[in-house]
């Protein structure tokens, strides 16, 4: 039966609402002297710890927008390499707009979400034809004239390359801002997002805008971290509320007994000093406090910000065929918008849910024959195995077929763009991981066979000769 703790621990998880015009009490906002001592604290310990970064020893306005273009939802350890590559490779934004798409998609090739990387390449041509080179200075004009920049990347360009006095608000500003001021409504909602950019707006410093915007995201990303934040290290400890908050209850994992000693089954029930619970609900109806009881299942700073329930990845399934003829490989280009937009990829067919081996055949049938192949060599494909592809929005199930054509068959052409490619040229190929992963099954899938014939130390025949086309690629 569902009793009534049920009932509450399941309310615990969830998050206050917020309605238009919040109701908000004044522990979510700072005080003008709270402002000055963070900048001051803040950029004190930024000048001490700052780690450096490729970017930050660039001081052109084009290095940090393509810095904040690739930092958009990937990781800095994994942007130097692709940053340092790009940089070398185009080291102005007229250089950028002279390059080649199709170059720009190889240099982009494994750090995701491609469009940004089409995007940087279409600003540049923007900025060089309409601009006379000149990145634009502003939010207002980067947001409005350059493609693929948003508020976040506006502000950041503008503050770091150009000292514009305007804050930033990206996953690390909303987590520290969060814990400062121990806002516990979901951030999904406008509301919220508008309060925590007006918070980042007051709080930039006028004198040192980039390098503040840059010491509050690196605060978040290496002490105020998601998971293991490290407060005793931080220097805005003396600020923070949700900090503050942890001092005033038992140290977490004592809360169950403290509370079975007062006799009571939940902090929100206690009277007693230790448990002030009240005081993070201390104006009645404010809707950007965190709710007693999700404070009461996790008493810790990690209870900032609010956790978003994300949306579960759609699943899909695709058969895909690496079709071999000599030493080339069978690539089609994807179409110019949408999710890996104008990369090669193998062949592929979305399958339906349910697919049998039959449905899935004939699906496998007409995709080769809009590629020019006749459908009938697919009765000599070999299946492969499964590679697991997670996009930010898709979880991808490949079912990989390999398929050898006799060199002599006549391939006619194609309803779509496609290219014969050698596994040299894969390499630097506009290819996606997802089907490098397809690539290295089809090697995985080689190598038993291969150490066989070393152990029985069988001659090579011409047959064998060819199967070792895709190992090869990959010693
Ligand atoms: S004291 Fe802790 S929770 Fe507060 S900002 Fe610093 S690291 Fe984050």
């Amino acid at each position: 039966m569902a009793g009534k703790k049920d009932l509450k621990i399941k309310k615990a998880k969830s998050c206050s609402k917020v309605i238009p015009a919040p109701n908000i009490c004044e522990k979510h906002i700072f005080t003008e002297n709270d402002y000055q001592e963070i900048q001051k604290e803040l950029l004190k310990w930024y000048d001490k710890e700052q780690r450096t970064l490729p970017w930050r020893t660039i001081a052109k306005s084009y290095a940090v927008w393509v810095s904040e273009v690739m930092l958009q939802q990937t990781q800095v350890a994994t942007v130097i390499p692709y940053f340092n590559k790009w940089i070398e490779k185009w080291p102005t934004v007229q250089a950028l707009a002279e390059a080649d798409v199709e170059e720009v998609l190889q240099t982009w090739a494994g750090l995701g979400y491609y469009s940004r990387g089409r995007r940087l390449h279409e600003g540049a041509k923007i900025i060089v034809e309409k601009m006379n080179g000149q990145i634009p200075n502003t939010v207002p004009d980067l947001t409005k004239l350059i493609p693929g920049i948003g508020a976040y990347s506006a502000s950041a360009i503008a503050s770091i390359a150009f000292q514009k006095p305007v804050g930033v608000v990206d996953g690390n500003v909303i987590r520290v801002l969060s814990r400062l001021r121990v806002i516990g409504a979901s951030i999904s909602e406008s509301g919220v997002r508008d309060h925590l950019w007006e918070l980042a707006n007051k709080m930039v410093s006028k004198e040192r805008p980039g390098d503040f915007n840059q010491a509050l995201m690196e605060l978040g990303a290496t002490v105020c971290t998601p998971q293991n934040p490290n407060c005793a290290a931080c220097p805005l400890n003396n600020y923070c509320r949700a900090y503050s908050m942890t001092k005033t209850i038992p140290k977490i994992g004592k809360m169950d007994s403290f509370l079975k000693k007062k006799s009571v089954e939940n902090a929100a029930d206690c009277k007693s000093e230790e448990c002030k619970i009240p005081d993070i609900e201390n104006v009645i109806g404010c809707t950007f406090c965190l709710p007693s009881p999700v404070w009461n299942d996790n008493p810790q700073v990690t209870a900032f910000p609010c956790k978003v329930e994300k949306k579960a990845a759609r699943q899909e399934k695709v058969g895909v065929l690496v079709i071999e003829k000599g030493d080339q490989l069978l690539m089609v280009r994807r179409p110019e918008k949408g999710l890996l937009a104008g990369l090669w990829e193998f062949p592929c067919a979305i399958l339906p849910d349910e697919a049998t081996s039959k449905s899935k055949s004939s699906i496998l049938e007409s995709t080769v024959k809009e590629l020019g192949v006749p459908s009938s060599v697919l009765s000599s494909k070999k299946f492969i195995g499964e590679v697991v592809h997670l996009f930010s929005h898709i979880h991808t199930t490949y079912s990989v077929e390999h398929l050898v054509l006799d060199s002599s068959l006549k391939i006619k052409s194609s309803k779509k763009e496609v290219m014969w490619i050698t596994l040299e040229e894969i390499k630097t190929a506009a290819v996606s991981t997802a089907m490098k992963k397809v690539l290295a099954l089809v090697k995985k899938s080689e190598t038993k066979p291969a150490k066989q014939v070393a152990n029985k130390k069988r001659k090579r025949s011409p047959e064998n000769h060819k199967q070792t086309s895709i190992k090869s690629f990959f010693t």
